[in-house]
């Protein structure tokens, strides 16, 4: 530029410079050197937004596009003065074009924004902040993690990338960095929730209110950072300054920028009441689902007592055969003994029965294994062999290609088998068509379990189909209406769902539920996996 040009720009009021595209500074008037605090020489050929700290409201490049593309742009930048002071600019940029329309370089004029305008913006919105953190019913937490940052920073320059197995094989780094996190401040609900009414007992140190048992929720919390992700939450237990434990939803957000300096924001919410009733309804739900078990071995005592007569008879038989060639005049040890084998075989099968209807019977915490959906499915036909000869039912078991692997409650999970196959062979009573057939098919796609049952009965009234899952909704001069809710309680526990058709307009029903494919499933072959379960 040329000395005349600095001169014309001298003359203006507002801060105007002028830098390349690339944006070192090429032109710096008077009131620049003023409102930054550098001389003309300090300033030119620097690159203007290091030199000046500048924060855009929008990406530097994007800026530069938009810039070149409109020709100008306007708005605030916050820029840090020669003396160390902030200050918000308003600035507007224009571009020079050179003859062919190409960009040469961008001039910027700036005027502070009133510093009084500013600080009460800032007085306004910290007002707003702390109304809120006060006033919320929840327990907010405003924590200091720059201590905690510095030795991630240390930790990282030593050479440390993976945090999490670093933080696994190093329990005192953790333990250290807990106890570097400052607690700076915290809202009333907080000294309600934890505290004996001191909020000074709350101030400085975090350890007193984290449980050893929430120690991973603090490494998680970390982990996020060091992702950079903007918050973290989860369920975890808390601890009271007298001691107590609580069920807790934690969520910690980071600001924006780095975690160093400025504070995190943390907020506890007590779900001790909402754990509590949701353990109740899963008591209710599971009270319920024994007593339809239990009402529904009742129903099937007679196969049952018949599936325990076979091996009993087999047994007595057996017993008397082998009686007879020890007492024979020339005794036959070898058949005998052939004859107490099959005693033997019939008793374990005998043992089988009676086991699998304990554990039907039994009255258990529902648990969670992995266990394969068609293993499932064949013990539970095992239970009802005998309902479906007696009524001439044939079943046919499609397995699935790959096998359903399930994270469920194998008896449960036997029970909505028992329930639809049950309700399948009683519908299929009501058709006078020789075909009595039920299909029963898994299938695994789509990070999805399917499994159908499917019968050639005459199929659900369609006034019906919106109302199969409400209770006590039954068509069965017998019914009680509550075989297919318990199945949707079952499936939906185990985070699926369960719906009905008809197979079409001239075929039977179909109930279909679909269950999530595990996490983490286990690599074991189908022997090992029926251990598992
Ligand atoms: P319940 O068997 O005691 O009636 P459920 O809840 O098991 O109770 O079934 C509710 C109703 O759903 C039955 O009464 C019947 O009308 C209908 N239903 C269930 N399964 C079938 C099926 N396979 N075919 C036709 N209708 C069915």
């Amino acid at each position: 530029m040329t000395s005349e040009s600095f001169e014309i720009l001298d003359l203006v009021e507002q801060a105007v410079f002028v830098r390349d595209l690339h944006g070192r500074i090429q032109a710096w008037n008077k009131a620049s050197e003023t409102l930054y605090g550098y001389s003309r020489d300090a300033a030119l050929g620097q690159f203007a937004d290091d030199l000046l700290g500048s924060e855009y409201p929008i990406s530097a490049a994007d800026l530069l596009a938009s810039c070149v593309a409109a020709g100008r742009w306007r708005g605030e930048v916050k820029r840090v003065s020669a003396q160390g002071s902030a200050i918000l600019v308003q600035v507007c940029l224009s571009v020079r074009y050179d003859p062919s329309g190409n960009p040469i370089y961008l001039v910027e004029t700036g005027r502070e924004v009133k510093a009084t305008s500013f600080e009460q913006e800032l007085k306004l919105s910290e007002a707003r902040y702390r109304n809120i953190f006060q006033a919320m019913a929840a327990s907010f937490w405003e924590l200091d993690f720059s201590n905690v940052n510095q030795r991630l920073r240390a930790l990282r320059k030593s050479g440390v990338s993976d945090f999490r197995k670093y933080f696994f094989d190093n329990p005192d780094v953790v333990c250290e960095l807990m106890r570097v996190a400052r607690v700076v401040d915290v809202n009333d609900h907080t000294v309600q929730l934890f505290g004996r009414g001191n909020k000074a007992e709350l101030l400085g140190n975090l350890l007193p209110v984290w449980p050893d048992e929430s120690v991973h929720v603090f490494v998680e919390a970390m982990l996020s950072a060091i992702a950079r992700k903007p918050h973290y939450w989860t369920e975890c237990k808390m601890r009271r300054i007298d001691g107590s434990i609580f069920d807790a939803l934690f969520t910690i957000a980071w600001p924006s920028k780095d975690m160093g300096g400025a504070t995190s924001m943390v907020a506890i919410i007590d779900i001790t009441e909402r754990n509590r009733a949701q353990e109740m309804l899963q008591r209710v739900q599971s009270d319920f689902a024994h007593a339809a078990r239990v009402s529904m071995l009742g129903e099937l005592t007679a196969s049952i007592a018949h599936e325990v007569n076979q091996p009993l008879a087999a047994i007595a038989s057996n017993a008397d055969a082998g009686l007879r060639w020890l007492e024979a005049a020339h005794p036959q040890i070898d058949k005998a003994r052939e004859s107490i084998g099959w005693i033997l075989e019939d008793a374990h099968r005998a043992a089988d029965v009676t086991a699998r209807i304990r554990s039907m019977a039994a009255h258990r915490a529902p648990e969670r294994n992995f266990v394969s959906l068609d293993g499932i499915i064949q013990e539970a036909l095992l239970f009802i062999r005998h309902e479906l000869q007696a009524r001439s039912v044939a079943v046919v078991h499609n397995t699935s290609v790959e096998p359903p692997i399930v994270l469920a409650d194998r008896t449960q999970l036997q029970q909505v088998i028992v329930n639809l196959t049950i309700n399948a062979v009683q519908a299929l009573a009501h058709n006078d068509c020789s075909l009595r057939k039920i299909t029963i098919q898994t299938n695994v796609a789509n990070d999805k379990i399917t499994c159908s049952v499917e019968d050639s009965g005459p199929g659900i009234d369609p006034d019906h189909l919106a109302h199969l899952f409400d209770s006590f909704f039954t068509t069965k001069q017998e019914g009680m209406g509550m075989g297919l809710p318990i199945c949707r309680s079952i499936v939906e526990a185990h985070g699926g769902c369960i719906h009905a058709e008809n197979v079409c307009p001239a075929g039977g029903a179909r109930f279909s539920f679909v269950l999530p494919v595990p996490d983490g499933e286990p690599c074991a072959p189908e022997g090992a996996l029926s251990q598992l379960g």
